[in-house]
């Protein structure tokens, strides 16, 4: 082997530092719904040996992002049906007391928020600023860009993530920061795609969860069962579930789509072309094909441990 020695970064979770090179990962020409004057260079997936974190090397810097998602661009307020993940999460929801704080972890426009059952006080986190101003409006929550514009003891009953914990670079770090804000008894619930997906494993950095430039860093039930201890917390749901509502609709027609893409990438990026060709240049990006084939996503629940660091001692009775 020759050529200069490419420096892999550690894991952003562990500091593991041999990960292994799941392949590279596609340019990107947009993000978060908007088209980009310069593709973004796509990176390679890496994969910790020690705590399966899988992650985008290298990521961009941290005000790139910022910049890239508050882009102003919302899809018109729609009170119309939950997404399935949404829906999963409102169920857990439901069993909070009246008078239960919820904070919602990237919001966007409220529409979970606002499908809260009546008696919960609603707070949310949204970077995008036209979405966070429709949460406000439509979900009658108090909605800030950052945790930390939030007073420092706030802590909250109810903490939800979803599909947001893929867009951080360690999702250690906002984890342990949300599991700092739980109330004693809270519960923090993400969701978000599974690193150890049986299809993913096999098609690597092809994969579609990790075709989106917005997504760059992966958990799995390997990774809570690395990290969960040290976030003082413990796992007591994990759910996989389809993040599509009616995947057996159009199932034949994904599949073959994805088989292309596994076996004849070419053809079915020539496919892909000529479809989008079609649909005119205003058409949302479709992704590569696997989307809504496996129950490629986790819901995850967590507790705090009883008497761990980020929780307030027990006041004596
Ligand atoms: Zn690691």
């Amino acid at each position: 082997m020759s050529g200069p020695r490419r420096t892999v970064s550690a894991c952003p979770d562990c500091g593991h530092d041999d990960p292994e090179d799941l392949g590279a990962l596609p340019d990107a020409s947009t993000f978060a719904g908007q088209a980009l004057a310069t593709p973004l260079p796509g990176g390679r997936l890496r994969r910790c040996r020690r705590c399966d974190l899988r992650w985008r090397d290298p990521p961009l810097e941290p005000a790139h992002y910022t910049a890239l998602y508050d882009n102003s661009r919302v899809d018109v307020w729609k009170p119309g049906p939950l997404r399935r993940d949404q829906r999963l999460v409102l169920d857990h929801l439901g069993r909070l007391p009246a008078g239960a704080t919820v904070l919602d972890f990237g919001c966007y426009t409220g529409a979970m928020l606002a499908a809260l059952p009546q008696g919960l006080k609603r707070f949310g986190i949204e970077l995008n600023q036209a979405a966070a101003a429709q949460a406000r409006e439509h979900a009658g929550a108090h909605v800030v860009a950052t945790l930390a514009e939030l007073p420092t003891g706030q802590r909250f009953d109810c903490i939800v993530a979803m599909d947001v914990i893929e867009h951080v670079p360690s999702p250690r770090g906002l984890a342990a920061e949300l599991m700092s804000r739980l109330a004693p008894g809270g519960r923090l619930v993400l969701t978000t795609g599974d690193g150890r997906n049986w299809l993913w494993r096999r098609l690597r950095s092809r994969w579609w969860y990790c075709a989106w430039p917005e997504h760059i860093a992966f958990i799995s039930p390997l990774w809570l069962l690395a990290h969960a201890e040290g976030l003082g917390a413990r796992c007591v749901e994990l759910e996989r579930f389809n993040y599509l509502d009616r995947p057996e609709q159009g199932r034949v027609k994904r599949w073959r789509q994805f088989l292309r893409w596994w076996w004849l990438p070419g053809l079915e990026a020539r496919h892909r072309a000529r479809r989008m060709q079609r649909l005119g240049s205003d058409a949302p990006e479709d992704g590569v094909p696997g989307l809504g084939l496996t129950a490629d996503h986790l819901l995850v629940v967590l507790e705090p441990l009883p008497g761990s660091p980020t929780q307030p001692a027990a006041s004596p009775r």
